[in-house]
């Protein structure tokens, strides 16, 4: 079976312009003696709005991986996807998230309930985790609650498993299964649960991707209790090793954080759990690549300002839009901010700090951040400029994507 190894970081790149130095941030952290698979993730909806195909990550990757001569393994990722969206993936990609986010809160047959709670009745009663000092209560309605919830969204990742498999063959992809992108958090528990019904549908999982409690708005930091996320983390972890033995699930199994990029407050409790149990981890990040796109822009000056500039001026007028999608996962208060004439007066510096995640720089504004993350459909609407722009500036930006990944992602999980 394809293995992902301990520690692999998931990088977005949503202009296919950046995994040279994505992947030198990865092969810097070598020289602390830390191994990670790189792994290259493009969704079905950023390839609509780009108008890129999963085959363009494919040959992004491997170009990538050629000319830094890295022999280890590495990954392109198949985000989110579902039955609708699967199939186009299948050539290119060798790790799945699927993502069951629609199919849960629907329920699955009756019959199908009833002999899930059969199989679980030994469970009934208090039931201990190694390693997690109190003990669960375990009720058939707890049960009958989580399968209500949740099993029909194990079988539909088992049909889409067997599409990937049956095309792929079996061993040969990573397998995620993921439901972050839902209202209500997974407890440890449920946790539990859920991953006995994939390993009784016979989903190979490999990661899983819960929901956390808190906020995981787009590029900014966590919003919830850094402490209570870490609780929650470390008997998710607990979970995941107990159910190993337990289900039969594959023994590499870990969590996989599906950070929405830039969660710093809780790398440091992610890196300290990790190393606490000596487990390994996914974190996935992605929307950020084109964010420090446009802080290298901005820094360079001149035609690249004022075209970062003018995006900025179009997000405005189309907020309403660009917001719509990912109402879920951004909070702009657009009080705070800059209006376009200001912002037409800024000087590169001030863009650029304006932009860049520091959040003890008094220019930052998080506001703008985030209307410009979800802004890359202006750049796509102008695709050959953009590209231009990003070939004549490659230096510059591909030092911000690095430092990005390295210096503000990579230092902080690793405690570096
Ligand atoms: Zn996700």
């Amino acid at each position: 079976m394809k293995q992902l190894g301990k520690y692999s970081l998931g990088v977005g790149d949503r202009f296919g312009h950046q995994a040279k130095a994505q992947l030198k941030a990865i092969m810097e952290m070598k020289k602390h003696g830390i191994d990670i698979t790189p792994v290259w993730n493009k969704s079905n909806r950023e390839h609509e709005i780009i108008g890129t195909h999963p085959d363009d990550v494919r040959i992004e990757a491997d170009a990538a991986t050629k000319e830094l001569n890295w022999k280890n393994n590495y990954f392109v990722d198949a985000d989110h996807i579902n039955l609708n969206t699967v199939e186009k993936f299948i050539p290119s990609s060798d790790f799945f998230t699927i993502d069951v986010a629609a199919y849960i809160g629907k329920e699955a047959d009756k019959k199908d309930i009833e002999a899930f709670l059969d199989k679980c009745e030994k469970y009934y009663g208090e039931l201990s985790i190694p390693g997690i000092s109190h003990k669960f209560i375990i009720t058939k309605e707890l049960v009958k609650g989580v399968a209500d919830h949740y099993l029909f969204a194990a079988q539909k990742a088992s049909e889409i498993y067997k599409i990937i498999e049956g095309k792929k063959g079996k061993g040969n992809f990573i397998t995620e299964v993921s439901m972050d992108e839902v209202p209500n958090p997974q407890t440890p528990i449920e946790l539990f649960f859920i991953l006995f019904m994939l390993a009784e549908e016979k989903v190979p999982v490999q990661t899983i991707a819960p929901r956390f409690s808190g906020r995981f708005n787009k590029g900014v930091n966590y919003v919830g209790d850094p402490s209570q996320f870490a609780k929650e983390f470390e008997e998710d972890i607990l979970v995941l090793d107990y159910v190993v033995k337990e289900f039969g699930i594959p023994a590499e199994i870990k969590l996989s954080v599906h950070s929405g990029s830039d969660k710093f407050s809780i790398y440091p409790h992610i890196g300290s759990i990790i190393k606490k149990h000596n487990k390994g981890i996914h974190v996935k990040t992605a929307g950020t690549t084109w964010l420090e796109e446009v802080i290298g822009l901005s820094m360079a000056d001149g035609e690249a300002l004022a075209f970062v500039k003018a995006i900025y001026s179009k997000a405005l007028d189309k907020i309403e839009e660009l917001c719509a999608p990912y109402a879920d996962v951004i909070d702009i208060d657009s009080t705070k901010l800059p209006s376009k004439e200001e912002v037409n007066n800024w000087s590169a510096e001030k863009m650029a700090a304006t932009l860049r995640h520091i959040t003890d720089n008094k220019d930052y504004n998080p506001n703008l951040r985030q209307l410009v993350h979800v802004g890359y459909k202006l750049a796509a609407l102008q695709i050959d400029k953009y590209n231009n722009l990003l070939e004549k500036y490659e230096d510059i930006i591909s030092s911000c994507v690095f430092e990005n990944i390295y210096d503000r992602h990579l230092c902080r999980l690793f405690n570096i």
